[in-house]
C-alpha cells in the first residue's frame, strides 16, 4: 500500500497551476464560456481511496466537480457524466495535448 501523497513538488504545483488555468474543460467543450476550475484527480485506473498523481488531472468547475445535488458533476454520477461530457482519459488527453500546444 502506497502512502497518501498531500505534497507537491514545484513541477507538480507549476503543471497544476497551468491545468487551473485553462477554465473548466466541460464548460468550454459544452460551449459555456470560461469558468474557473479546480483540479480533478482522475479516478481511472486507480484503486479506491487512491489518488492519482498530480499530472494526472482535469480542471473543472465546481458545478462539473461535486456534489451540486443537480446530477451535472463528475463525484455526482461518474457513469452519467462521463456518457454526456466524455470520459476522464479523454478529457485529460485533451488537457495535455492544450497544455503542450501552448507554451
Ligand atoms: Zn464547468
Ligand atoms: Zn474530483
Amino acid at each position: 500500500m502506497s502512502k497518501k501523497r498531500t505534497y507537491k513538488t514545484k513541477t507538480e504545483q507549476r503543471h497544476l497551476d497551468r491545468v487551473v488555468a485553462l477554465g473548466c474543460i466541460v464548460c468550454r467543450n459544452e460551449g459555456l464560456g470560461e469558468s474557473p476550475a479546480v483540479i480533478h484527480h482522475i479516478r481511472t485506473g486507480q484503486g479506491a481511496g487512491q489518488r492519482s498523481s498530480h499530472f494526472e488531472t482535469i480542471p473543472l468547475c465546481p458545478a462539473h466537480h461535486q456534489f451540486h445535488g443537480v446530477g451535472v458533476s463528475y463525484h455526482d454520477c461518474p457513469k452519467t457524466w462521463e456518457m454526456k461530457y466524455g470520459t476522464e482519459t479523454d478529457l485529460l488527453g485533451q488537457v495535455l495535448y492544450e497544455l503542450g500546444g501552448a507554451k
